[in-house]
């Protein structure tokens, strides 16, 4: 197994103050954003990210988190997806979630095949017309399945399929870092 370091603490909040900016930049604001943190780390993610644009707007911006685990197409468990997604993107605070004209950014760690993105997207697609839906993503690496592509991207990778991403954070990971490693 080879491990390759191709972003550092320094890398990695440059890449998501840059995410922040790009975001203000293309939203002209964040009037009617949302995040919404894909689980586990598309959630700090989202929360970092978020925190950087309260520092440049001056004004807080919506966070929300999206579990999709077991929830993916080309598994088994997908019986009425949508109708269990929605309840989990209402689920924050036990409040419900209305996507109804919002420019939703989602925010995950990795992109590969686009499969989990699919699935967010029609979570949201249940809780009202979105006014749009926006992609964030730390690391693109590329092997997509589906016509699925990042609007902000940390870092595209290109990878073979033997690659595999290893994202640490410091909330869960107790560290920021991102490797490739090769099995
Ligand atoms: P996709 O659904 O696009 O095939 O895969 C994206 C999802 O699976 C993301 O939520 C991401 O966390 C996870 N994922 C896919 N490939 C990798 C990888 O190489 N490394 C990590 N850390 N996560 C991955
Ligand atoms: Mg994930």
């Amino acid at each position: 197994e080879e491990h390759l370091v191709i972003m550092d603490e320094t890398a990695i909040r440059r890449a998501l103050t840059r995410i922040a900016h790009e975001i203000v930049e293309k939203n002209k604001g964040i009037d009617n954003c949302v995040l919404i943190g894909i689980r586990t780390r598309g959630i700090y993610l989202a929360r970092r990210i978020a925190d950087r644009i309260q520092d440049i707007e001056g004004k807080p911006v919506e966070v929300r988190e999206l579990d999709i685990t077991s929830y993916r197409d080309d598994r088994k468990t997908l019986v009425d997806a949508s109708v269990e997604l929605a309840a989990v993107i209402g689920d924050l605070n036990g409040e419900s979630f209305s996507a109804h004209d919002k420019k939703v950014i989602l925010c995950d760690d990795v992109l590969f095949t686009g499969r989990t993105i699919r699935a967010a997207m029609d979570a949201l697609m249940d809780c009202g017309r979105p006014q749009s839906i926006q992609l964030a993503v730390l690391v693109d690496r590329g092997h997509r399945e589906l016509p699925i592509r990042p609007d902000y991207v940390g870092k595209n990778v290109p990878t073979s399929k033997q690659e595999q991403i290893d994202v640490s954070l410091t909330e869960i990971d107790l560290k920021d870092q991102v490797m490739i490693i090769h099995q």
